[in-house]
């Protein structure tokens, strides 16, 4: 069984070669033959020159290099196309996600689960964030189809027949926890200590998280459109009833001019929550507009993958794209 491990890497210059050292020592005992199967999402520093030479000095390394930053999401996505192996792990450059765990991995692969899946606790990340996920993971769960679990990130094994799964969605938009727990299959969860990052900074900005949790909510149900259908029934019964109430109070207590207050009140707020709505359905509208272009997920500039296997891939890609 070939086990490939895939790693998303920008910007990793000061953690890359100790990443690969510890993984050569760790999975020199797995019994299994691994490959490395890094993909440079257009790091600026010297990520690519490393990974150049990593993969010179060792056999089963390959690397792929973006024209550009693509996104951990595209990053992911070039890995698992490249993998040739019958199990793939992702995991992270950063040594967050500790390769001494594939050990364990491996083992519940081969009681027959297609994901097996780590799970990290939550200590040592700020109190904020931690109450942040957890609020926003109940939301979700409540809105989307498929399960998202808390502390479950990209960090997993998957099954030859997993990965095909995956790598059959190819929607632009792509939101992976989501697209994992939607193939489906048979799936284990193990608990891991929450490990903190070494060297280098996390690329995850405030803003960049927000606009991550929105894409989980958007990405998988049309659930927010339902929703801008229920508010709007619920302030048109409000208005009704309002209105009928002053009609009321006007034929038993006559007409009393004022009310200005009500009346600008009422106004901004209506026009807020249609700005809102707007808003939701002109998500949706991005999303097909992004959909419909068809673009390809991410440009490759420099690759030691067998150009065969490249050939390969882009007539798959091809006859996906006319299916
Ligand atoms: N990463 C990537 N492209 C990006 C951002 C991050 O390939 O645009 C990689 C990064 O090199 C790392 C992994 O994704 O291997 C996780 O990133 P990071 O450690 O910054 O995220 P965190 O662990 O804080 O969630
Ligand atoms: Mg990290």
């Amino acid at each position: 069984m070939l086990i490939s491990i895939v790693v998303p890497c920008f910007n990793e210059e000061e953690i890359i070669g100790r990443f690969h050292q510890r993984v050569a020592e760790e999975l020199g005992s797995l019994g299994h033959p691994v490959e490395l199967v890094y993909v440079d999402d257009g790091s600026s520093d010297r990520t690519l020159a490393i990974l150049q030479e990593i993969a010179e000095s060792g056999p089963r390394t390959r690397y792929v290099s973006f024209s550009r930053n693509f996104g951990k999401e595209a990053a992911m996505l070039a890995g698992l196309r490249n993998a040739s192996g019958d199990a793939v792990v992702i995991m992270d450059a950063d040594l967050q996600h500790p390769p001494e765990l594939v050990h364990r991995m491996v083992a519940l692969h081969e009681q027959g689960f297609d994901q097996v899946i780590a799970r990290r606790t939550r200590k040592g990340d700020r109190v904020t964030r931690t109450l942040a996920a957890r609020a926003y993971y109940r939301l979700i769960n409540r809105l989307v189809d498929v399960e998202l679990v808390d502390g479950v990130g990209d960090f997993r094994m998957l099954s030859r027949r997993s990965v095909d799964a995956v790598l059959e969605l190819t929607e632009y938009n792509r939101f992976s926890k989501g697209l994992f727990a939607w193939v489906g299959f048979s799936k284990v969860t193990f608990e891991c200590e929450n490990a903190v990052r070494e060297e280098g900074s996390t690329k995850w900005s405030f803003s960049k998280l927000l606009n991550y949790g929105l894409d989980g909510l958007l990405s998988f149900n049309d659930k927010p459109l339902r929703a801008a259908l229920y508010l709007g029934l619920l302030l048109l019964a409000v208005a009704m009833a309002y209105s009928a109430w002053i009609v009321g109070d006007a034929v038993v207590n006559g007409v009393e001019t004022p009310g200005y207050v009500t009346l600008l009140v009422a106004l901004t707020a209506l026009a807020g929550v249609q700005m809102m709505m707007i808003g939701v359905v002109g998500e949706y509208v991005g999303r097909i507009y992004y959909e419909v272009k068809r673009r390809p997920h991410f440009l490759v500039q420099a690759t030691n993958v067998e150009t065969a296997a490249a050939a390969t891939q882009q007539r798959q890609g091809r006859e996906l794209v006319r299916r």
